[in-house]
């Protein structure tokens, strides 16, 4: 699902809440933005109030850098879900906003990068998108390989990718730390 109307950026999200300092969400201390709406319905997920895309409630994007640049000590924001990419047009101005300001920017999603890159030819803000992140966590939360112990991850098979490495590679590279 896309809010966005696909002729002008759309300066406000749909988002289930936010969580003003995070130290789960990437490295450093984080915003996090859980953002409203996923289809992927993961059996066991943690944030089942985030799936319904009529659900949360409307925020502009000029409230959330409101928010950001009151906080000195951020060292970054993550996108989190919720299913971030559902909203990839409306986050899009968020995440130029936030690079222009020098912050690190971590996307969760439950779609996997291979994906993201091949669906952007008929969805090409799932590009635009993923051109400001540094670190993209990828793929469905599954409960039976569910770990506290990786960094970051809620399930084994997911991936903590170096974004712009792999667009730079042509293929998905993992992030080291
Ligand atoms: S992708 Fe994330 S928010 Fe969506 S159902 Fe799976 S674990 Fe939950």
């Amino acid at each position: 699902m896309d809010y966005s109307a696909p002729e002008k950026p759309v300066l406000r999200l749909r988002i289930s809440g936010i969580e003003p300092e995070s130290i789960v969400d990437g490295p450093g201390i984080r915003m996090t933005i859980f953002t409203q709406g996923c289809p992927h319905l993961c059996p066991g997920c943690h944030n089942p109030q985030t799936h319904d895309f009529n659900g949360g409630h409307w925020i502009l994007i000029s409230e959330i850098l409101e928010m950001i640049e009151e906080n000195e000590l951020l060292d970054g924001i993550t996108f989190s879900g919720g299913e971030p990419f559902s909203q990839a047009q409306a986050l899009v101005p968020l995440a130029r906003e936030i690079k222009e300001r020098g912050y690190h920017l971590v996307i969760y999603t439950g779609h996997v990068y291979e994906d993201l890159i091949s669906n952007s030819a008929t969805t090409p803000a799932y590009l635009e998108l993923l051109s400001f992140a540094d670190l993209l966590i990828d793929g469905l939360f599954i409960f039976e390989q569910r770990t506290l112990d990786v960094p970051f991850k809620g399930s084994a098979n997911q991936r903590v990718l170096d974004v712009q490495k792999s667009l730079s590679a042509g293929q998905a590279v993992l992030a080291t730390f």
